[in-house]
C-alpha cells in the first residue's frame, strides 16, 4: 500500500519534521491554513478515526497530548485541532492525522 504519511514516517518523503517518539511524528503541512499549521501521526498506519478500535485508545490519547505539547512549545495563545473523517468529513489523506492550527485567531465551527 503506497500512503505518504506512512512514507514521511520512514523518511522515504522528506517532511519538515518537528517531533518525533516512538509511537508519534509530526511536520508542517506543506500547504498551511495557518501561520502555524502541524499535524500529528501515528507511525502505525490508522486509516482514520473512523478505523480505530480500543486498542488504540492509548495511542489517540498520546497524539492530543502531543498537540498539546507542540501548541505549547510554539507558545500558542490558543489553537483549533482538527480530525478529517471520510470524504465527506473533508479527509484526503487516507493516515489518521490531528491538524493543529495556531498563530491567528481561528474561524468559530
Ligand atoms: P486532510 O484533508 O486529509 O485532513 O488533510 C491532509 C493535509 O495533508 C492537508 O492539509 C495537506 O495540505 C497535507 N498534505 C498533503 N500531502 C502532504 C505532503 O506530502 N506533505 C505534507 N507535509 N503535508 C501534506
Ligand atoms: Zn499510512
Amino acid at each position: 500500500m503506497d500512503c505518504i504519511f506512512c512514507n514521511i514516517v520512514q523518511k522515504s518523503t522528506p517532511a519538515k519534521l518537528v517531533y518525533e517518539d516512538e509511537k508519534a511524528i509530526a511536520f508542517e503541512d506543506i500547504h498551511p491554513k495557518a501561520p502555524i499549521h502541524l499535524l500529528v501521526v501515528p507511525k502505525e498506519h490508522l486509516t482514520s478515526l473512523a478505523h480505530a478500535n480500543p486498542e488504540q485508545q492509548q495511542l489517540l490519547g498520546h497524539l492530543l497530548l502531543v498537540v498539546k505539547k507542540l501548541a505549547q512549545d510554539n507558545k500558542a495563545a490558543g489553537y483549533k485541532t482538527v480530525i478529517n473523517t471520510g470524504r465527506e468529513g473533508g479527509q484526503v489523506i487516507d493516515h489518521l492525522h490531528l491538524h493543529l492550527l495556531a498563530g491567528q485567531k481561528q474561524a468559530e465551527i
